[in-house]
């Protein structure tokens, strides 16, 4: 196997009996998106220079033996949408084209400080708004199984560029789905944690009550040693939850046999791509044979989650994006008086996604509006998190489709954004309710294109999550296949 095709704890082996040295990896990893990248778009910036900087640091700590963490030496790449000090940092907008942040975000300092190098910066949906990578103000990212097709979104350059081994694993962005469902459009893992269990300080906001970030990896372990890194209390994010840290790798093995498992009936629905749902039924026939209990339960506010999250997501992006006024920083457009310099900066900055977004957001969150809007759905997000906690006492774990359907078309949902937004009907309700959830590979279509399974937990229940996604993995083995470039 090439060594951009290993996963972090196998390249991180390697690194520690030295084998092979960061640098050489590093490189590896730069020829690969030399080669690659043309095909996949999958990065804004690429950072060559200072990755080389940071592996020869990396190889020090290694030759020393001092310091040394899971992913010291393992080349990394980061959704654009996380400050990166001295790196250009644009959210795929042309307000932020020249945004260059004067600190990293605390989660880019973790990685940083575990040893970990930054190959550069991933493609997304413009404010991670999306779910196709179509919305980037610069370009699309394709799909590495099939170049035809979008990679997901909001953070599609994140799961393509592991899905095309064009780094060991990267962090995206999941405000309603941007990390499973482009996740599952690739073939790969992502995991959302729990609401607060991850640092937004240095994230750029999208709707700051659901936005969380994770990683996106190769496989379950890799997104425990990745999680392990990331996660913590942070008193720089108010939102931030202050639990002890925990050791998700430890608990991998420790074995589902007694697990119940929790099936929705409200995601099994029509619309559901057949193939989508074969896999799943196999998913939990996998989960059965290995002495799980599989129970039916019901989320019955799920027809509202949609309409819901549409209500609250722009309206915190309305109140959120407000600070883009050409003023404080990124693009400005100048013109005579101040409110036309607002305007026409606003107007070129934002992409038209952004803009109904904003529109929307504000409107509902205007006098008169805002008690029959904002604050009905607010009322509703809460029925939707007790509808999780009425099912979390029949199960351990809920598990559902990931997405309705496989990776769709370069521009078959564009024109429509109600179709588009249907993509992430069964990832939405987890950022109301607040909850952890991961995808992962569990089959493929005949048109060899990914499926992925979707398990939800209990508020910090992340340990449980990749034990049962771990032992489903270690018995299926779907997480190995990797497209042909
Ligand atoms: N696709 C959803 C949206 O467009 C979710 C985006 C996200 O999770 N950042 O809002």
């Amino acid at each position: 196997m090439k060594l951009t095709e290993l996963t972090i704890h196998e390249l991180s082996e390697k690194l520690k009996r030295r084998e092979l040295s960061s640098r050489e990896l590093t490189g590896a990893y730069l020829s690969l998106i030399d080669a690659v990248d043309k095909k996949i778009h999958a990065y804004l910036t690429v950072c060559g220079e200072s990755a080389l900087k940071e592996a020869d640091a990396a190889d020090k700590r290694l030759v020393s033996g001092a310091d040394v963490t899971p992913l010291t030496g393992i080349p990394l790449a980061i959704k654009d949408i996380f400050c990166t000090k001295g790196i250009k940092t644009t959210c795929a907008s042309r307000m932020l084209e020249n945004f260059i942040p004067p600190y990293d975000a605390t989660v880019v300092k973790k990685l940083k400080d575990a040893g970990a190098v930054i190959l550069g910066k991933l493609n997304m949906d413009e404010f991670a708004m999306g779910s196709s990578t179509e919305n980037s103000a610069f370009f699309k990212t394709l799909n590495p199984w099939d170049t035809t097709r979008v990679p997901g979104g909001s953070s599609g350059g994140s799961a393509a560029a592991v899905a095309a081994g064009e780094c060991a694993a990267s962090i995206g962005t999941d405000t309603g789905g941007s990390i499973r469902q482009p996740a599952s459009c690739c073939g790969v893992v992502g995991l959302k944690p729990t609401y607060g269990r991850v640092s937004r300080y240095g994230m750029i906001a999208f709707a700051s009550s659901l936005d969380q970030g994770g990683p996106i990896t190769k496989d379950v372990r890799d997104s425990s040693v990745m999680l392990n890194a990331m996660a913590g209390h942070d008193p720089l994010d108010s939102t931030s939850i202050d639990a002890p840290a925990e050791d998700y790798t430890g608990g991998l093995k420790h074995g589902i046999r007694g697990l119940k498992i929790g099936i929705p009936k409200e995601y099994f629905i029509e619309g559901l791509d057949k193939d989508v749902e074969r896999a799943i039924g196999s998913a939990i026939g996998v989960f059965k044979n290995e002495g799980c209990g599989i129970v039916d339960v019901s989320l019955p506010h799920t027809e509202y989650a949609t309409g819901v999250y549409y209500l609250v997501a722009t309206a915190e992006a309305s109140s959120n994006l407000a600070r883009y006024d050409g003023v404080k920083y990124g693009l400005r457009v100048s013109s005579e008086g101040l409110l036309d310099m607002y305007k026409l900066t606003r107007d070129r900055g934002f992409g038209g996604e952004v803009k109904r977004r904003i529109m929307l957001g504000t409107y509902s969150l205007s006098a008169g509006y805002y008690e029959a809007y904002y604050k009905k759905a607010s009322q509703v997000r809460t029925i939707i998190k007790r509808d999780f906690e009425e099912a979390f006492k029949k199960c351990d774990i809920i598990l559902t489709p990931t997405s309705p359907t496989p990776a769709f078309k370069i521009g078959e949902k564009i024109a429509d954004p109600l179709t588009m937004y249907l993509s992430d009907i069964f990832t939405i309700s987890c950022n109301l309710a607040g909850i952890p959830g991961i995808s992962i590979p569990c089959g493929f279509t005949p048109d060899n294109l990914p499926v992925g399974l979707q398990l939800l937990g209990k508020p910090l229940g992340e340990a449980t999550l990749l034990k049962a996604a771990y032992a489903y993995e270690q018995t299926t083995g779907w997480h190995k296949r990797r497209p042909q470039l």
